[in-house]
C-alpha cells in the first residue's frame, strides 16, 4: 500500500486505519459487536485485544482515521464530546491548579467546568479570547494550566488567533486547548498552529448525519495522550463499536460536505447581510455574524487560520422596536422555518435552526456568557442553497415586516 502519511487529507479520511478485514476481505470495517475475545492462551490476547472497554478494533480504526486527517500523533475517542473534554481535564487537571476559558464556549463546556470542576478545586477565568492582547494580561496574572480556545466559537462565531495566543500561553508553561468542532479537521489544523491538544464532538460534522453522539481527543503530546488513555479506560466513557463505524463512515466524506457547508453558508449570509441594518427597527435584521464576511472583527484571522472556507454556522440578530419585539422577532422565526429544522445540535447534512438563549445556552444565561435574546443560529446544511434561501425568505416574510 502506497505511504499514507504523504497522501493527501481526504485519501487518509477515506484509507487510514481502514484495510480492509485480515479474515474477509471485507472492505468496510467490521462493527465488531464483541465484548470479549478469545485468548490464544492464559494471558495471551490474540494481537492485543482482551475486552473491548480497553481495546476494540472497530473503536481502533476510528482513532487510526482520525488521528491521520488531523496529522496528530494520538486520538482517542469517547461516547460523547463532553465525555472527551472531561476525560481530558480531570486526567491532567489537579485541585488547585487553574483554567482560563473565552467568554463564548459552548454551553455544556461551561457548565461542566462551573458545575463539576469548579467545586472540585480547579479555579475559572473568563476572558476575551479574540483579543490577543487581554488573553497575555490575563496569562501574566495567574498561573494556567490551561487556555481553552474555541475558534470559531459557539454561538457568536468569534475568531481565536490560535497560533497567537498559543505563544503566549506558552511563554508561560500554559498549554492550549482547542475545541475545534465548528471548523473540523478539514478547515482549521490547530495542532500545527501550536496548540497541545484538540478536542471534538464528533456529533457534529464528524459524523455528520445526526445519528451518533461522541467525541475525540487528540494531541502529539505523550505527556497528554497517556493519562488520557489512561483514564478512559480506568472510567470508561467508550464509545459502542456501532458508534464508531458511524464515525468512520462520517468521517470518510467530511472534506466533500464541509466544503458544501461553507460555500451554502456563505451564500446565506452574505444574501442575509443586506437584509441587516442595525440602526433601522424596521430591518428584519440587525446583525449577521459570520466569518466569511468582510464585515466580520475576525474575518482576517479566520481567513488566514482556515483553510478553504469558513464552515457551516451562522448567527443572526433580530431587529425590532425594543428588546421585547426583538426577542418577539427571533422566536417567531425560529419557529417560521420549514426546511431549516428547529432542534439543538449542529453539523448534519440537514439544516437546523436554534434560539441559544432559550435552547443549547440556557446553561449560561445569568453568567458572564449569557447569549443576546434576539439570537438565532443556523447550520446550514448541504442542501440545494436556493431552496434554503427561498426557506429563509419565507420566514422572514412571515416576520410581517
Ligand atoms: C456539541 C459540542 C460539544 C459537546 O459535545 P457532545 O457530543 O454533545 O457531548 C462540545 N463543544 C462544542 C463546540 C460543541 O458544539
Amino acid at each position: 500500500m502506497t505511504n499514507l502519511s504523504s497522501a493527501s487529507r481526504s485519501t487518509r479520511a477515506i484509507h487510514a486505519g481502514q484495510e480492509p478485514d485480515p479474515v474477509t476481505g471485507a472492505v468496510s470495517t467490521p462493527i465488531y459487536m464483541t465484548s470479549t475475545f478469545k485468548q490464544d492462551g492464559v494471558g495471551r490476547p490474540r494481537n492485543g485485544f482482551d475486552y473491548s472497554r480497553s481495546v476494540n478494533p472497530t473503536r481502533n480504526g476510528f482513532d487510526r482515521q482520525l488521528a491521520a486527517v488531523e496529522g496528530a500523533e494520538f486520538a482517542t475517542s469517547f461516547s460523547s464530546g463532553l465525555a472527551a473534554i472531561d476525560v481530558l481535564l480531570r486526567s491532567t487537571l489537579r485541585p488547585g491548579d487553574a483554567i482560563l476559558i473565552g467568554n463564548d464556549v459552548y454551553g455544556g463546556t461551561y457548565r461542566l467546568l462551573a458545575k463539576v470542576f469548579v467545586p472540585w478545586g480547579v479555579t475559572l477565568d473568563v476572558v476575551d479570547i479574540t483579543d490577543p492582547a487581554a488573553v497575555g494580561h490575563a496569562l501574566r496574572e495567574k498561573d494556567y494550566r490551561y487556555l481553552w480556545v474555541e475558534t470559531p466559537s459557539n454561538p457568536l462565531l468569534g475568531i481565536t488567533d490560535i497560533a497567537a495566543v498559543s505563544a503566549l500561553a506558552h511563554e508561560r508553561g500554559t498549554n492550549v486547548v482547542v475545541d475545534n468542532t465548528f471548523a473540523s479537521p478539514i478547515l482549521q489544523h490547530p495542532l500545527a498552529d501550536g496548540a497541545d491538544a484538540v478536542v471534538y464532538s464528533t456529533t457534529k460534522y464528524i459524523g455528520g448525519h445526526s445519528d451518533v453522539i461522541g467525541g475525540a481527543v487528540l494531541t502529539n503530546d505523550p505527556a497528554i495522550a497517556e493519562p488520557v488513555a489512561f483514564l478512559q479506560n480506568a472510567a470508561g466513557a467508550v464509545p459502542s463499536p456501532f458508534d464508531s463505524w458511524l464515525d468512520i463512515r462520517g468521517l470518510k466524506t467530511l472534506e466533500l460536505r464541509v466544503r458544501r457547508h461553507s460555500s451554502n453558508a456563505l451564500e446565506l449570509a452574505r444574501w442575509m447581510e443586506t437584509l441587516a441594518d442595525p440602526d433601522e427597527p424596521s430591518a428584519p435584521l440587525e446583525r449577521v455574524w459570520y466569518p466569511g464576511l468582510e464585515s466580520h472583527p475576525g474575518h482576517d484571522v479566520a481567513a488566514r487560520q482556515m483553510d478553504g472556507g469558513f464552515g457551516g454556522m451562522i448567527s443572526i440578530q433580530f431587529g425590532g422596536a425594543n428588546d421585547d419585539e426583538k426577542f418577539a422577532n427571533a422566536k417567531k422565526f425560529a419557529e417560521s422555518t420549514e426546511l431549516f429544522t428547529l432542534a439543538e445540535s449542529l453539523g448534519g447534512v440537514e439544516s437546523l435552526v436554534e434560539h441559544p438563549g432559550a435552547m443549547t445556552h440556557a446553561s449560561v444565561s445569568g453568567t458572564t456568557l449569557e447569549v443576546p435574546s434576539n439570537l438565532v443560529r443556523l447550520s446550514v446544511g448541504i442542501e440545494d442553497v436556493r431552496d434554503l434561501q427561498a426557506d429563509l425568505a419565507q420566514a422572514f416574510a412571515a416576520l410581517g415586516k
